[in-house]
């Protein structure tokens, strides 16, 4: 751990939190601290006590690879309060591109396996020549140059994989580096690398402080599939997984899913916290309804906001053109701000975090505006849209004019 007891007292200060609590807790393992050891950044804390956190994922894809835009991406991810970036990109210079984002003081996740398919890809013109190899280069390469945590999807294997084929799901396998593990497997008719070498890459990562990320290679990719015996099984070979990296010494956390009608959100969590001896829990969304495209953020937010009040820690963002686009950087900002709103409801409803809450509420009774807009999740939106319209008393606004019950 290159975390130091200075490292530990402002995180505890920061998070409100005491401070030989969040010690134990990062010594059990639900708390995990996201900052590899090249890094100088301000060390993430993810799980137990601590605050909700919010990840935006950006990426150049084959269609659009523009490094720039990208960069701008994740800048404006980071000005809206994301806690964390992932580089998702399948497409363009990856390597130029995770070299600028480091670069970033943020912490910065990524996915190796895109990476290795897209270089096998690039040479062979096929994901099934990719060799075991290339994979576990990427991971080491990767941990080197300073990424703080990675997607390793390890569930995905000959076993849930036959259990995904005898199933009767709508949407199949929707992860990315799930679909590709998959494809490669029935190619080759092989074991998943990531799953039967994972000792090795717990070592390639171990010194760099990088923390896993156990994918679910087999999520739900719609509500009709949410909580299916393949997403169950991957979740129990991962909890196998969490205790494998607690024993060589490498921080987890476990990513869930997806896609979940809203009454079952609890279930998904308290089994994902049992079942994983309580290893911090990444949800991606989770999205309550499949017919929100244009609007995915808001069904996102909703989710995440469930799922994050039952205890999940970490909710990556989703954007208004998940499903439809690659995002823009009005999208991410937009994405950001709905989860940061998910996150900080679950931590009103945990009781944390409420005097922000007050702050704004005292300043509106005193119909106090720049002290109103300064403790808002986005004060520059909230002071555009006032400055849309000029009410004729300017202590008031257009919404009730001389009818102002706080006047
Ligand atoms: S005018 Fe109405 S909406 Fe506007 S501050 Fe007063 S009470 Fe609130």
């Amino acid at each position: 751990m290159n975390i130091t007891a200075q490292d530990i007292k402002t995180i505890a200060e920061r998070e409100g939190v005491d401070r030989e609590a969040l010690q134990k807790a990062i010594a059990s393992g639900r708390v995990i601290i996201l900052k590899n050891a090249r890094r100088h950044i301000e060390p993430v804390p993810v799980g137990g006590d601590t605050t909700v956190k919010v990840n935006a994922n950006i990426g150049m894809s084959p269609e659009i690879a523009d490094e720039k835009k990208e960069v701008e991406k994740a800048k404006a991810a980071m000005k809206a309060g994301a806690d964390t970036i992932m580089d998702l990109s399948v497409g363009g210079d990856t390597w130029s591109l995770l070299k600028r984002l480091l670069k970033l003081e943020i912490p910065l996740g990524t996915v190796p396996v895109y990476e290795a398919a897209l270089d096998t890809v690039r040479r062979t013109g096929s994901i099934l020549d990719m060799e075991e190899d290339a994979l576990f280069n990427v991971i080491e390469r990767q941990a080197k140059m300073g990424v703080d945590f990675m997607t390793i999807h390890a569930g995905i294997t000959k076993k849930t994989l036959e259990t995904v084929d005898r199933s009767t799901r709508v949407t199949g396998i929707v992860s990315r580096g799930g679909s590709l593990l998959a494809r490669w497997m029935r190619h080759t008719e092989k074991e998943n690398p990531l799953y039967r070498d994972f000792h090795y890459l717990l070592e390639l990562i171990k010194d760099h402080h990088v923390v896993v990320s156990l994918g679910d290679a087999l999520r739900p990719g719609c509500i009709a599939d949410a909580t299916d015996r393949a997403q169950i099984e991957e979740l129990i070979l991962l909890g196998g997984l969490v205790e494998e990296c607690r024993r060589a010494g490498v921080g987890v956390m476990v990513e869930g899913p997806g896609h979940v009608p809203l009454n079952e959100i609890e279930a998904n969590v308290l089994l994902q916290k049992k079942v994983c001896k309580d290893a911090p829990f990444y949800v991606l969304g989770p999205i309550v309804t499949d017919i929100a495209a244009g609007y995915d953020h808001i069904a996102g937010a909703i989710g995440g906001a469930v799922a994050a009040m039952h205890g999940a820690d970490f909710l990556c963002y989703v954007t208004p053109s998940e499903h439809l686009a690659l995002p823009d950087v009005e999208d991410v900002r937009q994405g950001v701000i709905a989860s940061k709103i998910a996150a900080h409801a679950a931590d009103v409803a945990r009781g944390r975090g409420r005097h922000r809450d007050l702050q704004v509420a005292g300043a509106r009774a005193k119909l106090d505006w720049e002290e109103q807009f300064k403790h808002l999740l986005d004060p520059e939106r909230a002071c555009a849209v006032r400055g849309r319209r000029h009410p004729r008393d300017p202590r008031v606004c257009t919404m009730c004019g001389d009818f102002c019950s706080m006047k």
